[in-house]
């Protein structure tokens, strides 16, 4: 099977401007972004989806993923104002990368529902 796109990232195959990296998780800037602040918070290993993450073996992993995720809100100077996580999980949701992903949205005031 291919690399995903955040595989090839991950190994320096094509640039990203990371926001914060260690060994289990690296957080890049998205290419698209949706709000001023938009980090995309990915697992090394990869899961195509929520689906075959088995939480309960994965933990410790899950456990890093959000422990990233305040160091990266931190870092964007997110945490005092708040900011959206988001999964986008399978076609419907508006899945694009197979690999994944939490989207770290911040730096505006965000609807509800998102729509
Ligand atoms: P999703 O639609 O949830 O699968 O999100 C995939 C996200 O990856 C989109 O927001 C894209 O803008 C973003 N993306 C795709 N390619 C890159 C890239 N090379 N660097 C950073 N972000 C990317």
């Amino acid at each position: 099977m291919a690399d995903s796109i955040f595989i090839k990232i991950i190994k320096r195959e094509i640039p990203a401007k990371i926001v914060y990296e260690d060994d289990s998780v690296i957080a890049i800037d998205d290419i698209n972004p949706k709000a001023p602040v938009h980090v995309l918070i990915i697992p090394k290993i990869e899961f195509s989806n929520i689906y075959n993450i088995n939480g309960s073996a994965n933990s410790p992993l899950l456990g890093k993923l959000f422990d990233a995720v305040n160091k990266v809100a931190d870092l964007k100077g997110c945490t005092d104002t708040g900011f959206r996580i988001v999964i986008n999980n399978g076609r419907s949701a508006g899945q694009e990368v197979d690999h994944l992903h939490l989207h770290l949205l911040g730096g505006r005031t965000m609807n509800w529902p998102p729509g």
